[in-house]
């Protein structure tokens, strides 16, 4: 299995010179594997870059698309209306994700795209959309065994652990824990995972200000990938206000914590 990063980025999109090298998109994994399938992690605005990416390689059409949202907020789901593929009426995909107590996934997924927000309505796109909300359970995605559980954010969120081809992902961002708080739920999902992607958006003293926003530090991760006994760490939803200096130091700090760490880049692709 691989896994390809077009979006690392939290909050908001940075098109700041400064953040160019680790890049400026928001949250969106791809896993690619020998089926034909597209597996998607979140939607952020990495999105149309792999949309842009499939039409001009020519392999955009007759795809069977699966997005997995850990949760809608912006910085998840703002890279959907703007996914070319969408605009191909022989294209299916389907969105997995959570409903809100008082919203489906889906209604939420609309509404970004009523007139109020956008242009275009989700019924005007010309490919087949499907939602599945999930609750805490396993399911099977295109070969692949999935988990998804539920952890601590504003408005919830779920990790996501993927295991085929021999291999084993944990996707787990927007999650608020410190090394001392972490869940041992937390800890058990992620356990002896092949890579983990982690969030590591502030620094230690970021979150004495932040606290309650729903983000990690690089501690909390180092904390949670020695214990978890993963291979390897992905550093991941990097501060907007972070430059690639700033990122670079904190890489730094937590190969002290956990070697086998790096930064999760814009365009990075890993064999796991
Ligand atoms: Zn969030």
């Amino acid at each position: 299995m691989k896994v390809r990063f077009w979006g690392v980025r939290g909050s908001t999109p940075t098109p700041w010179s400064e953040a160019m090298q680790i890049g400026g998109n928001t949250s969106c994994v791809q896993l690619l594997t020998q089926s034909d399938a597209l597996i998607i992690l979140d939607a952020g605005t990495g999105l149309r870059m792999l949309g842009k990416a499939l039409i001009d390689g020519g392999t955009h059409r007759q795809r069977d698309i699966h997005l997995l949202l850990s949760h809608t907020h912006w910085d998840h789901i703002q890279g959907i209306p703007f996914f070319g593929p969408l605009n191909f009426h022989d294209n299916q995909m389907t969105i997995y994700g959570a409903n809100k107590t008082h919203k489906s996934l889906e209604e939420v997924i609309r509404q970004q795209m009523s007139p109020e927000y956008f242009p275009v309505s989700l019924d005007d796109l010309p490919a087949q959309i499907h939602f599945q909300a999930l609750s805490e359970e396993r399911f099977e995605v295109a070969g692949l065994q999935c988990e998804s559980a539920a952890f601590n954010h504003p408005g919830g969120v779920y990790g996501f652990r993927i295991q085929g081809e021999g291999a084993t992902l944990v996707y787990a961002t927007d999650m608020e824990y410190t090394p001392e708080s972490l869940d041992p739920r937390l800890i058990a999902f992620a356990q002896n995972a092949d890579l983990l992607i982690y969030d590591a958006q502030y620094t230690p003293d970021e979150l004495h200000t932040k606290s309650g926003w729903g983000h990690s530090t690089y501690l909390t991760a180092a904390q949670l990938a020695k214990e978890a006994g993963v291979k390897q760490l992905a550093l991941f939803s990097h501060d907007p206000e972070h430059a690639d200096s700033t990122l670079r130091e904190i890489e730094a700090a937590t190969k002290k914590y956990f070697p086998a760490s790096f930064l999760a880049c814009e365009g990075m692709v890993l064999d796991i």
